[in-house]
């Protein structure tokens, strides 16, 4: 494309938010490009996010469990030892596999991938620094940003990916540490807590907050939450601010602070994994230069039509607003599109679900009861546990519940909240019950097959509409 002959759209970034973007431009006849600097594609959620981080807790879960709990269940297995090497082999080959399927998808929906690292020139021509040398540049009619967002460093401490690392650097440790502390009960702190201490790894979580789980998860789930992983056996010390690391006879050293009371002690581990969050990645981009306006967080700023402050450009995923999620990032890659060709896209933000992939999983979507609390919202809520569940019975994996929220003067479904092995599928259809506006009875009228895990949501449903569940 040249300055004669723009692209229509030109997508900076090629993660979840970009590539699907892309793919939904072309698809809608715009003649489109999408620059990646990584040299794969696929974004942090397919290199060093989602996906790695989905293999090694599925595969450790797996190693786990045939150590612990195969004999109630009639299978007897020999001396189960773990084959660290494979274990992160089979990562590897499922993040290739993925991010080779999505340069496939771009080929086939004939978007010119450019490999290489962009920046503005002016609002309508991007200069590349090309991966294999030299530069180039494009112009287009729109460009839509959707460059991501990066670890959040912990001041004064070194990532090394190797003693203390990130969440890249925790996804292919070569040894299983004897100690492993997380500074962060958040969502990579659990899932990737989980792994490690399946693996055999003694997992501290230090969390300067009261509770675990990072945003937007209900209050009772998270106490609930807590106690299964501490079942499990990691130790949590909660309310406790880390101050600094230092490493001292091959181990680091933590300082760590009360955030209540002040007091003062140390932990020493082998690795120290830092998980205290993520923040937009903006730099290189020149949007200084053109005028693209920044939040005092680093977000790029937009409208409800994902338009930046400069015409002409959008922005989505990670680098702005909302929650930190790759279902989120694409959502509005395929809206950012929509607007571009037709005037018109849709996100639902009150919609949007967020899952933990430990064992349980713990998902939800929509208003906690704190949230009802906060808004004045009158509210129903209808619990169900796992236990009471046939399937979940029968497979001996009963540890969570359902717990529905309707609003009481007119039974719709407020939110869903869900630990059970399955939580992030069997959420989607409170999810979907959300997009469609129902109502508690519209769900526990609906006819699920039994047995299965999905019966709990219903009766958590029938609960909430009736104040009584059939089976519990
Ligand atoms: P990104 O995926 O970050 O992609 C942005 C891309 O832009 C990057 O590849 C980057 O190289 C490229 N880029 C940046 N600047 C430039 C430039 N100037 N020129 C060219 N290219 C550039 N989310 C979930 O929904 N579910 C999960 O299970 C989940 N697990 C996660 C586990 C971990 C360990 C981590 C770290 C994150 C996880 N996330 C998960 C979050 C998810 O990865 C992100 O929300 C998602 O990747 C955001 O997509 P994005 O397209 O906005 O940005
Ligand atoms: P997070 O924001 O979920 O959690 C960070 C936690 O660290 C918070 O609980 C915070 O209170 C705590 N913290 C901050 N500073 C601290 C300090 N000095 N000492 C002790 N604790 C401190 O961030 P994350 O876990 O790093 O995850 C980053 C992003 O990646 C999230 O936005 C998340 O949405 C996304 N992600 C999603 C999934 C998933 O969907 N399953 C998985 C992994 C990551």
């Amino acid at each position: 494309a040249t300055a004669q002959d723009p692209y229509d759209v030109v997508v900076i970034g090629g993660g979840p938010g970009g590539y699907v973007a892309a793919i939904k431009a072309a698809q809608l006849g715009l003649k489109t490009a999408c620059i990646e600097k990584r040299g794969s594609l696929g974004g942090t959620c397919l290199n060093v996010g989602c996906i790695p981080s989905k293999a090694m807790l599925n595969n450790s879960h797996i190693f786990h469990q045939t150590q612990h709990d195969t004999k109630a269940r009639g299978i007897d297995v020999g001396d189960v030892k773990l084959n660290l090497p494979v274990m992160l082999a089979a990562k590897n080959k499922s993040v290739s596999a993925l991010t080779g399927g999505v340069e496939y998808l771009l080929k086939k929906n004939k978007i010119d991938y450019i490999k290489g690292e962009a920046s503005f020139a002016s609002a309508t021509e991007i200069d590349i620094a090309l991966l294999e040398g030299g530069n180039s540049q494009v112009s287009a009619k729109n460009v839509i940003i959707a460059t991501g967002s990066e670890v959040t460093p912990f001041p004064g401490m070194e990532i090394d990916e190797k003693q203390i690392v990130s969440s890249t650097g925790v996804l292919d440790l070569q040894e299983v540490p004897k100690k492993l502390v997380v500074i962060g009960a958040g969502v990579i702190g659990l899932e990737m807590g989980s792994v490690w201490s399946r693996l055999g790894s003694e997992v501290e979580v230090v969390e300067f907050l009261g509770t675990i789980g990072g945003q937007g998860i209900d209050g009772g789930i998270a106490k609930n939450f807590q106690k299964i992983l501490t079942k499990q056996g990691i130790k949590f010390s909660l309310n406790t601010k880390v101050m600094g690391a230092e490493k001292k006879d091959g181990k680091v050293v933590l300082a760590i602070e009360g955030a209540k009371d002040g007091k003062k002690s140390e932990i020493a581990a082998d690795v120290v994994l830092v998980a205290i969050g993520r923040r937009p990645v903006t730099k290189g981009l020149n949007l200084e230069k053109i005028g693209v306006e920044v939040d005092d967080k680093g977000r790029i700023v937009i409208d409800s039509e994902f338009n930046t402050s400069v015409k002409g450009i959008k922005c989505i995923g990670d680098v702005t607003f909302g929650p930190m999620l790759a279902h989120k990032a694409e959502e509005e890659g395929i809206a950012a599109v929509e607007y571009i060709h037709s005037g018109y896209g849709h996100v639902n933000y009150k919609a949007i679900p967020s899952v933990v992939y430990t064992h349980p999983e713990v998902a939800w979507v929509g208003k906690t009861e704190e949230d009802c609390k906060a808004e004045g919202i009158e509210y129903n809520v209808g619990s169900f546990p796992m236990v009471a569940n046939s399937r979940a019975k029968t497979n001996n994996d009963t540890d969570g519940l359902v717990k529905i929220i309707t609003e009481k003067s007119s039974d719709r479904i407020l939110g869903g909240h869900i630990i059970a092995s399955a939580a992030g599928d069997m959420l989607s259809e409170i999810v979907l019950a959300m997009e469609y506006g129902s109502s508690g009875e519209d769900v526990y009228r609906t006819c699920h097959a039994h047995p299965t895990v999905s019966e709990a949501v219903k009766e958590a449903a029938m609960m909430a509409t009736t104040g009584k569940a059939i089976n519990f």
